[in-house]
């Protein structure tokens, strides 16, 4: 069955009286928005997806009004063809779900964690600056802020690694503004020897807009 035949209205509309009608149609409508909820999270992950134009609206007027400065942490796995490679996909798919929980993990109950698509993540932490999250995720002995960690799934030890960038959000940035900037301090992370997070803020002048 099609995705779109769970809701047929037509019942509806045989009801007697319009309150009759009212009712039902509210009925079919928190049904509607539950299911709405549901695809706006990710199998795999229990994460939401992206999210799309009115919920990224949303998110805007909620940073608006925090008066917290909020930062943008964009993410992607290290090397992660040839963790597929290696290991196979449905050990990748752990490897994503891993990840994923790794990121609950870190973040608070107001921050706002979204698998951004394949192997890649965006966290928005609010009342946080970027110094704040490179400093939560500093390792002393590596003298750079990373996340990295070790699975175990049958016997294999899956050695994962991300690269990330963090960046501020401006005061009328959107998230993609603020996504943008943090892919920017991505993508030198992953020029710079990977398993690191950047922070566009204090990124060398000559490779920012590289
Ligand atoms: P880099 O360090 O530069 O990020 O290297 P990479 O190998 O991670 O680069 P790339 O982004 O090209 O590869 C991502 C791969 O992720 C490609 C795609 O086949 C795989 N992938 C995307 N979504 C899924 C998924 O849901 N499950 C699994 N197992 N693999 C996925
Ligand atoms: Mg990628
Ligand atoms: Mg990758």
């Amino acid at each position: 069955m099609e995705e779109w035949q769970r809701f047929e209205v037509p019942e509806v509309l045989q009801e007697k009286t319009e309150e009759d009608r009212i009712y039902a149609l509210r009925e079919e409508l928190k049904k509607m928005e539950r299911e709405i909820e549901r695809l706006k999270h990710d199998s795999l992950t229990g994460l939401a997806r992206r999210p799309d134009a009115e919920d990224a609206k949303e998110i805007k007027e909620r940073r608006k009004r925090s008066n917290k400065p909020w930062t943008t942490l964009m993410l992607d796995i290290d090397r992660f063809k040839t963790i597929n490679d290696r290991y196979g996909h449905p050990i990748g798919d752990d490897v994503i779900a891993a990840t994923a929980d790794a990121l609950r993990h870190f973040s608070r109950a107001n921050d706002v964690v979204m698998r951004w698509g394949g192997e890649e993540f965006v966290v928005l932490f609010n009342n946080a600056t970027p110094q704040d999250i490179i400093d939560k995720f500093y390792n002393k002995n590596d003298k750079k802020a990373e996340i990295s960690f070790e699975l175990t799934i049958d016997d294999q030890k899956i050695p994962v690694t991300l690269s990330g960038g963090v960046a501020s959000f401006e005061k009328e940035d959107g998230l993609e503004e603020a996504v943008g900037r943090a892919d920017a301090a991505l993508l030198w992370a992953k020029t710079h020897g990977r398993n690191q997070i950047a922070n566009y803020d204090v990124l060398p002048p000559k490779e920012e807009k590289s």
